[in-house]
């Protein structure tokens, strides 16, 4: 069938888009790559499709489209500009990281530590991106004062306008964390600080997927081989200085150096360290605490 002809059923627009998409995708993830496709474009979950698969649909160009753009690697979240994370729906564009599951972890990590109460806290969390970090704890945490930064103007863009539908009050700024210039805040201690950095090395380049060496932004994911922790020194010095009395840095960081990670806040004056692993069983995330 050619998807592009007038008129074609529901069910048989998904059935041939969920084959194409097989020929590139594990079968698992080229189903629901369909069925998001109906979603997004229709409004008709995979349930719908099957109660009302009969049904026709005579503007196929989009779909043709999407699916093309599928076939080309294009993350699905850059081609509707939506991505789910921590049970909210965020925009995505080029300009940042579409939000992981295991940072998700980490979210989880800062609220179990810091239970709701009455004390507002002040957060900062360090290359936002997409503000995810920063607008799930908004959420949750409701009388926290939040800042979030980055050094790419369009992340911060798509930051505050995550932060704007959500409602939360966060302040997003330009901040490059390896200028060690000051920080452009009035107040700028805080008891938690979170950052997500690029901390994928060259080297790793290789076993990296199309989808993500293809679309996602490079200076949000790797670092250069002989320094692969600038960003967590960069990241442990501006704590020390600016972390309230029992404050805690948050970061995701790379599975294959937890030692040395670890070992470059230890070195930078913290004493507490811990290193926890994400659900696949791989150290991805670390706190430190001076
Ligand atoms: N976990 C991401 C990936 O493997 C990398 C995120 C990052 O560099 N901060 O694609």
């Amino acid at each position: 069938m050619d998807a592009s002809q007038t008129n074609v059923t529901l069910r048989s627009l998904v059935q041939t888009a969920r084959l194409q998409l097989q020929t590139h995708y594990p079968a698992p993830e080229a189903g629901a790559l369909a069925d998001a496709m109906c979603r997004h474009l229709f409004g008709y979950s995979r349930t719908e499709v099957v109660l009302y698969g009969d049904r026709t649909v005579s503007d196929t160009a989009g779909w043709q489209q999407m699916l093309d753009e599928l076939m080309r690697d294009r993350p699905l979240a850059y081609i509707t500009g939506e991505a789910e994370f921590c049970g909210l729906r965020l925009h995505v564009g080029p300009d940042v990281l579409i939000p992981r599951p295991e940072t998700e972890e980490l979210v989880d990590w800062i609220l179990r530590d810091n239970p709701e109460g009455p004390t507002s806290r002040r957060m900062l969390d360090i290359g936002t991106g997409s503000g995810c970090i920063a607008v799930a704890v908004a959420v949750r945490r409701p009388a926290w004062h939040i800042c979030a930064c980055d050094v790419m103007p369009g992340a911060l863009a798509t930051a505050a306008r995550n932060a704007e539908d959500i409602h939360a009050d966060i302040t997003c700024l330009s901040y490059d964390i390896l200028s060690d210039t000051p920080f452009p805040a009035a107040d700028s201690l805080f008891d938690t600080i979170v950052s997500n950095p690029p901390y994928v090395t060259e080297a790793q380049k290789a076993e990296m997927q199309p989808n993500v060496l293809l679309y996602e932004p490079h200076t949000a994911l790797f670092v250069s081989d002989g320094d692969p922790v600038v960003f967590y020194r960069h990241i442990a010095r501006f704590g020390r200085s600016h972390l309230k009395p029992g404050g805690r840095v948050y970061v995701e960081i790379n599975e294959t150096l937890p030692d040395q990670t670890r070992q470059m806040f230890l070195d930078n004056g913290f004493g507490d360290v811990r290193l926890r692993k994400d659900i696949n069983g791989k150290w991805r995330m670390l706190r430190a605490g001076l």
